[in-house]
C-alpha cells in the first residue's frame, strides 16, 4: 500500500507494506532514497511539520 512517511525535511510517499522505523531508509516514490530519524515517528513522539514533497504527491495521485 501507499503511505506517507516524513524523512530527511519533506514528507514523502513509498509503497509499502509497513512504516519504516527510525535509522530505516527507503527509496520514495519521487527516487530519492531517504533515512527516517526518530523525530519523524509520531508514534516515537515526531511531529510531521514539514512540507509535503511535490514529486511523490502527483506520482501518489498518478497512481490512486
Ligand atoms: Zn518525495
Amino acid at each position: 500500500m501507499l503511505r506517507w512517511q516524513q524523512a530527511e525535511g519533506k514528507r514523502h510517499a513509498l509503497e509499502g507494506p509497513f512504516a519504516p522505523r527510525p535509522e530505516e531508509s527507503f527509496v520514495a516514490l519521487c527516487g530519492v532514497e531517504v533515512t527516517v530519524a526518530r523525530e519523524d515517528v509520531p508514534q516515537l513522539g515526531g511531529n510531521w511539520f514539514d512540507p509535503t514533497c511535490a514529486v511523490c504527491s502527483s506520482a501518489w495521485l498518478s497512481r490512486t
